[in-house]
């Protein structure tokens, strides 16, 4: 079946994957890997979510939660400033109040330390399965360069050791940097810099490119992808989902995955399952690179930007400039300002490099899909016996895709999913 037909009036299927981001795809390439019949169904086209123009940086660098001890001291002082790296629209909103006194719950050094083993050993194996499927010949830009956070202060740059001694303690390998090191590492890039912090665990790809790749061999080797699908409604058997409504037709499946990011809340609200997620804006902008641009990617530490270097298939190099993050709302306008801060900082960071004479590209934003806890929910739900669900993975789901992917596969199958212990991510924790 090709992506635009009809799926008649009711079509059997072993799995349903219900999106078309990074988790979605990939949950689909794994499970037919382990020989299940799938269908996916994606409301747009595939990577039309936040999936598209993030900053696409593997990051074990991130294994404290979004949620912690110094987030909420920094969003506080952020966090009704609308040209600040964090937002809160001032709004009266239940979910949001309450999603933000669980946030404020989790941010314990407790709940953090308890987390940080575990995104550590998920984001490893998740960059590992991209270099494999890049070894087999899929073609998205993967590369493992590390990543740099660039300090322009020495506050940013005591705050950036103090993260990497934590880092250090979980076993992810970090290097402080003088000025001058930081200029070598940027293949000589001149940069006004106090110091910066190296991970060479990082990884970067092109996310974008990723979907369409993944899905491209997902759809290569027996899965049926159907876009402009949007689903519906749900109808039961039980304690099962026995039918579901899409706008291109019915579906009977034996099991259901639903990866639908941000808007996880619509669909699991008519399942009677209780998911806070917050859906968490954030912009980027493409440009042309500059010829001095470097392989790298780093980061503008204080004004928490990433820098990320695309090679384009074409051969054409651009440089995507990532960041914001704001609570407004399932709201997908466009602030100029928080647009043009993202560049803005730029000269403090690289004085020969100067936004007025960037080629843009494109400008984008996405919702990442946030939980209070900055955990993912992946696992199977209490309720109904044949629904996973794998959403929530807020800033890290790039990196987290293909891990993810592969863990709903064997959640799905009832293969093992160690050596992972996926307990603080159970779908019903917020219940
Ligand atoms: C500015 C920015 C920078 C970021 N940088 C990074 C980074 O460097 N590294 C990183 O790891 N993460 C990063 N992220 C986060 C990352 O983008 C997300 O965590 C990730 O894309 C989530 O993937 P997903 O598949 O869960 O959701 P999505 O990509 O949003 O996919 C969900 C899909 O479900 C579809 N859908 C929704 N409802 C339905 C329905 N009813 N029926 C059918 N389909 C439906 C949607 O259309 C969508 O395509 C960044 C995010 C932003 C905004």
């Amino acid at each position: 079946m090709n992506s635009q037909e009809f799926l008649g009036h009711s079509q059997a299927t072993e799995v349903l994957v219900v999106g078309g981001g990074i988790v979605g795809v990939c949950t689909a390439l794994y499970l037919r890997r382990m020989g299940v019949e799938v269908t996916l169904v994606e409301k747009g086209s595939l990577a039309s979510g936040s999936s598209h123009g993030n900053a696409g940086l593997l990051v074990p660098s991130h294994s404290i939660p979004l949620a912690e001890p110094a987030a909420i001291r920094q969003g506080l002082r952020w966090m009704f400033n609308p040209a600040s790296p964090f937002y809160i629209k001032p709004r009266l909103d239940l979910d949001l109040a309450a999603w933000l006194w669980r946030f404020w719950r989790a941010a314990t050094p407790q709940r953090v330390h308890a987390a940080i083993p575990v995104l550590r050993d998920l984001h490893m194996t998740s960059r590992t399965l991209y270099a494999e499927l890049a070894a087999q010949g899929l073609d998205f830009s993967f590369a493992h360069r590390g990543r740099l956070l660039l300090c322009e202060s020495q506050q940013g740059f005591a705050d950036a050791i103090s993260e990497a001694e934590e880092m250090e303690e979980a076993g992810i390998a970090t290097q402080q940097l003088n000025p001058d090191e930081c200029v070598r590492l940027l293949d000589g890039l001149p940069c006004q810099a106090v110091g910066g912090v190296f991970y060479p665990d990082d990884g970067h790809l092109d996310p974008a490119r990723t979907v369409a790749a993944i899905g491209a061999a997902a759809r290569a080797e027996g899965v049926q992808i159907i876009e402009n699908a949007e689903v519906l409604d749900w109808r039961f058997e039980g304690d099962r989902i026995a039918n579901v409504w899409t706008t291109r037709g019915q579906l009977q499946p034996r099991e259901v995955v639903i990866a639908s990011g941000a808007w996880t809340p619509a669909l699991t609200s008519a399942l009677g399952l209780a998911v806070p997620i917050q859906p968490a804006k954030g912009y980027s902008v493409t440009v042309a690179a500059p010829e001095d641009a470097p392989s790298v990617p780093f980061m503008l530490t204080e004004a928490r930007v990433g820098v990320t270097p695309l090679p384009g298939p074409d051969g054409a190099q651009r440089i995507r400039f990532a960041g914001t993050l704001e609570l407004a709302g399932m709201d997908f306008s466009i602030n100029q300002r928080r647009v043009d801060a993202l560049t803005a900082a730029v000269p403090r960071y690289l004085p020969t490099w100067n936004p007025s004479d960037f080629v843009v590209e494109e400008v984008w934003r996405g919702l990442r899909p946030c939980t209070p806890d900055g955990l993912p929910l992946l696992g199977r739900t209490r309720r109904w016996k044949n629904l996973v669900l794998a959403a929530g993975h807020a800033m890290i789901g790039v990196s987290l895709g293909a891990v993810t992917g592969q863990k709903a596969a064997q959640i799905v199958t009832g293969a093992t999913t160690e050596p992972h212990d996926l307990r603080l991510l159970d779908p019903d924790r917020f219940a």
